[in-house]
């Protein structure tokens, strides 16, 4: 069985990671497409691939029959990264070093995608079928904010039963059974110009009044409440001796509930400038809304750890993880979503990233068991 041995699934993940494909590079991510596409055929799916729109790469789209018929089972996985090309030959070299093994997005996402497939060409190989039917998803643009692919989940996962999510797990494997929502704020400021000698006091410094604005967007986050508020990013001015005219800052601002993001967007929307001659706008940006569980999503993430136990293993707990994925749109949707069902490991997004080898035949396993015994009945649909 090449698709269940250690040596077999990681030379599957070593296939995904040595395809780089960053989230903005069309052609590298449709070349990820390519062979995620060549394993759902051999997995017995059948193919849609729908050609990429707003700049991004194609929507790769794959459907197993099951068992039974009717809805069946939403898989998510993102096919980019936050790697550029090059990363490979560079800062982040495929290598295995003892239990870790290391490559641009091995942990966030492509050693996910490449179990929940290995469990499904598993299953094609031994002449089974999942239970219900399978519809995997891969996503071009997740590491931007699925703008090009959110109507589609969206749309996909209110015809499905319940919905899977091959993103990294928690610390020691957590399965995630919620998520913060995440809100992008785009503040810009405009002052006045004025020379930075003798006309200093005729200028209206637009930096200035973002500065205070800074402290006072930071200043609405509440740890106890789990709602944060971080500029990330921000630039203004133009020359050195000019009094700025323009400024800008991004805030990234994650938020446990519906009722936080509202109370949250109401403050930044009524913030004013402190001077009355430089103007402020704030725009909302991208949002992923807040996910949270439910008791289908309880019945899920348990018998999950339950086919882990039988497996011999245990799946470490359930966790709301801060940080957002697809499975967001879906459990917004109230359709039970289950994510964290990716690979053990650590240091997403950084030059650290890395999954452990030996979680890997486990965490396949405990995909096939998934796809052999998940039913309607057991979500209550
Ligand atoms: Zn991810």
């Amino acid at each position: 069985m090449r698709h269940l041995t250690p040596d077999g699934l990681l030379e599957a993940v070593r296939q995904w990671v040595a395809i780089e494909s960053p989230t903005q590079d069309v052609a590298a991510v449709n070349r990820m497409a390519d062979h995620a596409q060549a394993l759902l055929a051999d997995a017995g799916a059948r193919i849609e691939r729908i050609p990429g729109t707003m700049g991004f790469a194609d929507i790769l789209i794959g459907r197993i029959p099951g068992e039974t018929e009717g809805a069946g089972i939403l898989l998510l996985g993102h096919m980019d990264t936050v790697h550029p090309v090059g990363t490979l030959s560079g800062d982040l070299p495929w290598r295995v070093d003892g239990d870790r093994a290391y490559g641009p997005g091995i942990y966030d996402m492509k050693g996910g995608n490449s179990i929940a497939m290995s469990a499904l060409l598993h299953l094609a190989a031994t002449g089974r079928q999942p239970h219900m039917p399978v519809t995997v998803m891969f996503i071009p643009d997740e590491e931007a904010g699925s703008p090009s692919s959110r109507a589609r989940i969206e749309d996909e996962a209110l015809r499905h039963a319940l919905v899977l999510v091959a993103e990294p797990s928690g610390e020691g494997g957590r399965l995630t059974v919620g998520r913060h929502g995440i809100a992008r704020y785009y503040l810009k400021t405009t002052g006045k110009p004025a020379h930075a000698g003798a006309y200093h006091a005729k200028g209206r410094s637009a930096i200035r009044e973002m500065a205070r604005q800074i402290l006072a967007v930071e200043a609405m986050t509440d740890y106890d409440r789990t709602i944060t508020l971080n500029v990330g990013t921000m630039s203004g001015g133009t020359h050195e001796n000019m009094v700025p005219i323009h400024a800008e800052a991004c805030v990234y601002v994650l938020v446990p509930t519906r009722e936080a993001e509202a109370e949250v967007r109401a403050k930044l929307l009524a913030l004013k400038p402190h001077d009355p001659d430089v103007k402020l706008d704030v725009t909302p940006g991208l949002f992923r809304p807040p996910y949270t569980k439910t008791p289908a999503i309880q019945r899920l993430y348990d018998h999950a750890a339950g086919l882990a136990r039988s497996l011999g293993f245990e799946v470490a707990g359930e966790r709301v993880a801060g940080g957002g994925s697809d499975g967001n749109f879906t459990g917004a949707l109230g359709v039970p979503t289950l994510d964290g069902l990716g690979v053990i490991g650590d240091g997403p997004h950084t030059h650290d990233e890395h999954l452990l080898v030996s979680c890997l035949v486990p965490r396949t396993q405990l995909y096939v068991r998934l796809f052999e015994t998940l039913s309607p009945e057991l979500v209550g649909t």
